[in-house]
């Protein structure tokens, strides 16, 4: 079965067909580096690690661009607060992203490309625009005329003689309420590049543009982002690049991620529910919350509570008690019934998937899976090797393509723990002078290549070889 994306464009599920063959290239909007990044920005930059990992499973070769912005009204604002240059802010705070990506297990963006290191492509962009007619210059920069660009609206499926003009900066330089900036002249102590339309720097959504078209050329497969930035910003994507290459479309599947609420209420700053990822990540682990973001379809609402997220551990531990039961087995024979749970498990996760990335029911499939294994593991002691082989194998791969992972069964601290424990079993043993079941401890411990040694200080261990 073909592999099915939903595009914001049509409003409908689409084959996925890239542009170029087996090569697919992808752009996601990045974040704005002007504070640590919140639960939403995880639920996004989630849901396209999954997308490209699963894209890559397929055995598509994926280029994935995610812009950084790291100029902006929001950074000049935040490095005043700090008393900070805005670049030195900037640097910080992107560096705070990336480690936040990093404790989610995000890790299959190719390039993060810096809206700064674009500035020179951002300003042949404007000077083009200018050229053709669709951008003119005021005392206040360069405004994109909307008028000029009749598919403006169609990605919002807005009229456009009824434009939305709200979010879009009011400056009374401007022909249309609806234009928007390209390149905003500095005041006084802001950052500010030489143009040939005088000093200042560009507008937000000129960035995206630049970039794409460096790496890209005028035409990619899918550009990612949260629902909301789909106006004016990603309309006005669409409206610079097509005007400038006369290139259409822009983009063949457009992407968007569903809002992400928190105990049922848009997160802001405001209403003081504002959850950072590293907040977050002190109560529950990156597994938890892959599991929990990928419980909801990526396009739909979802709501961040302390109970869906505990379900979410619950979720991971069951496939964790699930797998380390089958890989304690015995070796041996038995095994067969696994197989057909295998084979359905695995084709209702892969269907799942290529119908528009649906987790949710690819987790249904999986839990299928885990159910049969519990199910196996309760009645039986033994199993054949090269079943246990495939059936652990295929869990594996498919949460390593939704970015989860278990290591090994028991961590580091609980090891040191349990050892602790039986030295002190044996210690107690030793003044009840019960030598023989203490020597027993110290047997079987030296069998695993653990070494009990009683020193002066009491009992030490050290792992042999
Ligand atoms: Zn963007």
């Amino acid at each position: 079965m073909a592999l099915r994306v939903f595009n914001t464009m049509s409003g409908r599920k689409e084959e996925f067909v890239p542009i170029h063959g087996n090569r697919v290239q992808m752009f996601v909007c990045g974040p704005t580096v002007y504070d640590y990044s919140h639960l939403g920005h995880a639920r996004t930059y989630v849901a396209y690690d999954v997308i490209a990992k699963y894209l890559r499973y397929r055995g598509y070769s994926v280029f994935y661009i995610m812009n950084i912005t790291d100029l902006d009204d929001k950074i000049i604002r935040r490095a005043r607060e700090l008393g900070k240059g805005p670049l030195d802010v900037a640097r910080e705070f992107e560096v705070e992203f990336y480690r936040d990506m990093a404790s989610l297990g995000v890790d299959a963006v190719n390039l993060y490309a810096r809206a700064t290191e674009h500035i020179d492509e951002m300003i042949e962009q404007i000077e083009g625009l200018l050229e053709k007619g669709y951008a003119y210059v005021t005392e206040t920069g360069v405004y994109y005329d909307v008028t000029k660009f009749p598919r403006y609206g169609r990605l919002s499926h807005q009229n456009p003689k009824e434009l939305v003009v709200h979010r879009i900066e009011v400056d009374p330089t401007k022909r249309n309420p609806g234009d928007f900036a390209l390149w905003k002249r500095s005041k006084e102590g802001e950052p500010s590049w030489d143009s040939p339309f005088g000093p200042g720097r560009p507008g937000w959504h000129i960035e995206d543009t630049a970039i794409t078209l460096t790496y890209f050329g005028p035409q990619y497969d899918i550009h990612g982002g949260a629902i909301e930035l789909i106006f004016p910003h990603h309309e006005a994507e669409i409206a610079q690049a097509e005007a400038y290459t006369g290139v259409s479309p822009l983009v063949k599947y457009w992407v968007h991620t569903g809002i992400l609420y928190v105990n049922g209420e848009k997160m802001s700053k405001s209403l003081g529910n504002f959850i950072t990822i590293r907040d977050s990540m002190k109560r529950y682990d990156k597994n938890t919350h892959r599991m929990f973001f990928v419980s909801t379809l990526y396009r739909s609402p979802m709501d961040y509570t302390d109970e869906a997220m505990r379900e979410a551990k619950a979720k991971v531990d069951g496939i964790k008690n699930s797998y380390f039961a089958l890989k304690s087995l015995r070796a041996g024979s038995g095994g067969r019934e696994l197989l057909a749970a295998l084979d359905r498990a695995r084709e209702g996760f892969l269907e799942s998937m290529d119908d528009d990335f649906n987790t949710p029911k690819a987790l249904s499939h999986l839990f299928g899976l885990t159910r049969e294994i519990n199910r196996y593991c309760s009645k039986h002691e033994e199993v054949e090797e090269g079943i246990r082989e495939r059936v652990l194998s295929t869990l594996e791969e498919f949460l390593s393509i939704l970015g989860i992972e278990f290591g090994e069964r028991v961590d580091e601290r609980l090891l040191e723990g349990l050892l602790r424990l039986l030295v002190d079993v044996r210690e107690g043993l030793r003044r009840e002078r019960r030598y023989e079941e203490a020597d027993e401890i110290r047997r079987r411990l030296k069998e695993l290549g653990i070494v009990l040694e009683d020193t002066s200080r009491g009992t030490v261990w050290k792992v042999e070889g």
